[in-house]
């Protein structure tokens, strides 16, 4: 069966590039709708679907859908990425500026207010893809797979140079439980240099001593790891949220390897195409 919430629910924050306080609001919303923005702060309120059809791809690192005059919303994996875990397949996300609030750089809020609207079956088949074959994107050093399964499994494997994050992967099977424990609190990273970058194009106006760990050369320089392995835990946490742009529950098992969130959009286009076929 397909899946809403119960009751809407609203939540305020700071966004973290544009710096400006925004209004959210979850509202349930019919079968076959898919999840949907609505720009309630432009006229006629228009609705942008959250699929890779509707995808943008920006030089800032988080992931953007819009449409062809412009209107848009940024930063919405975090989001993405709960509304998957909790099979959420239809629901309406009302908001008034072009980025959801950060709160700490992690999904702990979006869980909150799912779980505080309720999760409601409705009378209406799953929409499910199911693969025939693996699916294979290359492109550089980066890897993203699917293989067919049963389940849907992800796994990601992360290389970088930096002593605390290094080489490492993560994995599980999805569950909402498992993923509100192990993955949703995993804030947001990056390093100094980038810091420095992001500033100088006028992002980051909204950004604290609470939005993000900051790694240095060799050391963590804002914030405290919640868990050592933390930053790996937020690359699955956004690749979740990216392939949820998929528009359906996946079964698959999928790896990714070193990939960002223009690559999983892509790879989320060739999936479809695949599916299509
Ligand atoms: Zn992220």
């Amino acid at each position: 069966m397909q899946k809403t919430i119960s009751n809407r629910i609203e939540y305020s924050g700071i966004g973290l590039h544009t710096g400006k306080i925004t209004k959210i609001a979850f509202v349930p919303a019919m079968p076959d709708t898919g999840i949907k923005f609505r720009r309630t702060d432009l006229k006629g309120r228009p609705e942008i679907p959250a699929t890779s059809d509707f995808f943008i791809e920006m030089p800032v690192m988080c992931s953007c859908v819009g449409l062809e005059n412009g209107t848009r919303v940024q930063l919405i994996e975090h989001l993405m990425a709960v509304f998957c875990a909790y099979g959420i397949d239809n629901l309406i996300i009302e908001i008034d500026n072009e980025e959801p609030p950060f709160e700490d750089g992690s999904s702990k809020f979006v869980v909150e207010m799912i779980k505080n609207a309720g999760i409601k079956e409705q009378d209406a088949p799953d929409r499910i893809f199911r693969l025939s074959k693996p699916v294979v994107f290359k492109q550089e050093d980066i890897e993203i797979t699917a293989f067919p399964s049963d389940s849907f499994r992800v796994s990601f494997f992360g290389s970088y140079n930096h002593p605390l994050i290094g080489t490492s992967a993560y994995s599980m099977e999805m569950d909402a439980e498992n993923f509100s424990r192990e993955i949703a609190p995993a804030k947001t990273f990056c390093f100094e240099e980038d810091v420095e970058k992001m500033r100088k194009v006028g992002l980051l106006k909204g950004a604290s001593e609470n939005s993000a760990l900051v790694f240095g050369k060799e050391s963590l320089l804002v914030g405290e790891l919640q868990y050592p392995d933390e930053a790996i835990r937020h690359k699955l946490l956004d690749l979740i949220g990216d392939l949820y742009l998929l528009g359906a529950r996946l079964l698959a098992h999928v790896t990714a390897s070193r990939s960002g969130h223009i690559t999983h959009a892509r790879f989320v286009k060739l999936l479809r195409k695949e599916i299509i076929k």
